[in-house]
């Protein structure tokens, strides 16, 4: 299995990740991709890429609920480290929150498109996040339909209408995550129609952890629930699940290969 979007770095981990670095090896996770937060989070993600390279792999990105009317400077200054050899697997992880916050809308769209442009211009996959922004972010990504773009649109909770617009992206997968497993959660009938080809597995930890260890610290070693839920919804069994789900991930994250 691969985790697509795991914030390793994070302070929830400083103290054992060793141990859950260990566990997510044995547990059958095979690599682990780290989306960035933005400017503050880029060293800790760095140590821990090199502490498990080959192993964990960081993306470049600025989060949406990291920006506000100053951002677009810090925005552009990040874009320097993708010139010359960079460790860097995608963008991510970039997209649109208004779940929080409306105040800066029109800014999250200004970064979300300067770093779209980043994705295509250094052909790499572009990892979104979107918290009740849907319209809002589909603005943004419509002139690039027919472009080259490719992606994850993670954390996707959506519905039908939205995975199917979601798809029209031709080289976008769907991340999903523990929230498969929450018991009023209408993803599995949305999924049902959903080709598991199109899909990757994530766990987003340390939150969002899949039952049983709900509203505990999510971490790698867990995405077998989710692989679980998968096989569940789709009639086959686990292993077909990561197989088919690994195959995903490394053919839109083409450097983790
Ligand atoms: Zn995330």
């Amino acid at each position: 299995m691969i985790d697509t979007h795991s914030h390793l770095f994070a302070e929830e981990f400083v103290e054992d990740l060793a141990a859950v670095v260990e566990r997510a090896r044995l547990a059958g996770v095979a690599k682990v991709f780290m989306p960035n937060i933005d400017d503050s989070t880029l060293k800790a993600m760095l140590d821990v890429s090199k502490a498990y390279r080959g192993y964990c792999y960081p993306m470049l990105g600025f989060h949406p609920t990291s920006v506000d009317a100053e951002a677009l400077p810090r925005v552009r200054e990040m874009k320097k480290l993708l010139s010359g050899v960079h460790p860097f697997i995608a963008i991510g992880e970039v997209g649109m929150d208004l779940y929080w916050d409306k105040t800066y809308l029109k800014e999250q769209q200004k970064v979300l498109d300067v770093q779209i442009q980043w994705a295509l211009e250094y052909r790499m996959p572009l990892v979104l996040h979107c918290r009740d922004a849907f319209p809002e972010l589909f603005q943004v990504m419509e002139p690039y339909r027919h472009t080259e773009l490719s992606g994850v649109f993670h954390s996707f909770t959506g519905t039908l209408e939205e995975a199917e617009q979601v798809l029209e992206f031709s080289r976008f997968a769907l991340g999903v995550n523990g929230v498969v497993t929450f018991k009023k959660s209408t993803l599995p009938q949305v999924l049902a129609a959903v080709p598991l080809d199109r899909i990757v597995l994530e766990t987003d930890s340390p939150y969002l952890a899949p039952v049983p260890f709900r509203g505990k610290r999510n971490e790698s070693s867990y995405i077998s629930k989710v692989a679980e839920k998968l096989s569940e919804i789709y009639g086959i069994d686990m292993e077909q699940v990561n197989r088919i789900t690994t195959r995903n991930a490394l053919k839109v994250f083409k450097m983790a290969e």
